[in-house]
C-alpha cells in the first residue's frame, strides 16, 4: 500500500520476509507512525465500500455440483473472451513457457497469459480442455471463488478491486458470479420438512 512516506507490506511467509531484508527494507511495527497512517488510510478506506457480496456458503458447495451448474451459459453468454479482466486483475498469474529459436541460439520466456484465451490450455496434441467460451469463464470464477476457497483458508482470490467489473466490455460481473454461486443449492439446502 501507497502511503506517500512509506509502502506497507505484510509479510506473510519466511521467504517474503528475507526478500524485504535482501531490499534494505525496514520493518515497522502496527504502531510506528507510518503503521497508525496505513490503519487510518485502510479505515477510510473501508468506509467508502459501497457494495457487499456473500461469500459465507461457498465452502460448504460441492465442488462437481457448483461446476455442472446451469448458470454458466447465461453468465457467459456474451463474454468476447478479450482476457482484460484477466490482465487488469492483481490476483491473476496465469502465464506461459515459450522457447524462441533463431538458428542455434535462442531463449526460454515467460509470457503473461491469460486463461480467458483459447490458445491458454490447448495441448501439443490439439485436445483442448477448455476449448469453450463457457468452461473458459466458468474456469475464471471456479478458481477464484471456489477452487481457491477450497485449498487454502484464505477467503476468495478476489480483492475486491473492481477493475474487471469497470473494464469488462460486456458488463460481466463478478459479483453476479459470487451471489449465483454462493447461493446455489446442494442436496443439503433441499432438505424439506414434511408435516404429520
Ligand atoms: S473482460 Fe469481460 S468479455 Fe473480456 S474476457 Fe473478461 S469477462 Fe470476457
Ligand atoms: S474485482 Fe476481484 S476478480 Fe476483479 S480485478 Fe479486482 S481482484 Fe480481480
Amino acid at each position: 500500500m501507497d502511503a506517500g512516506e512509506y509502502y506497507w507490506a505484510e509479510v506473510l511467509s519466511e521467504k517474503g520476509a528475507n526478500l524485504l531484508k535482501t531490499a534494505g527494507w525496514e520493518a515497522q511495527g502496527d504502531t510506528s507512525a507510518a503503521g497508525e497512517q496505513i490503519a487510518s488510510m485502510k479505515q477510510a478506506a473501508e468506509g467508502k465500500i459501497s457494495s457487499f457480496v456473500n461469500t459465507d456458503k461457498l465452502k460448504d458447495k460441492d465442488t462437481v455440483e457448483l461446476h455442472n451448474a446451469p448458470f454458466w451459459e447465461e453468465l457467459a453468454f456474451s463474454c468476447i473472451n478479450c482476457g482484460t479482466c484477466t490482465f487488469v486483475c492483481p490476483t491473476c498469474w496465469c502465464f506461459d513457457i515459450q522457447d524462441e529459436n533463431r538458428g542455434k541460439s535462442g531463449i526460454r520466456m515467460r509470457n503473461w497469459d491469460s486463461c480467458m484465451f483459447p490458445l491458454f490450455t490447448l495441448h501439443g496434441s490439439g485436445h483442448n480442455p477448455r476449448g469453450t467460451k463457457i468452461q473458459r469463464v466458468r474456469q475464471r470464477f471456479m478458481h477464484k471463488l471456489k477452487y481457491y476457497v477450497d485449498k487454502y483458508a484464505a477467503g476468495i482470490q478476489c480483492v475486491g478491486c473492481g477493475r474487471c467489473i469497470r473494464l469488462c466490455p460486456v458488463n460481466i460481473d463478478i459479483r453476479r458470479a459470487c451471489e449465483l454461486m454462493n447461493s446455489y443449492p446442494t442436496p443439503a439446502d433441499q432438505t424439506c420438512t414434511v408435516n404429520g
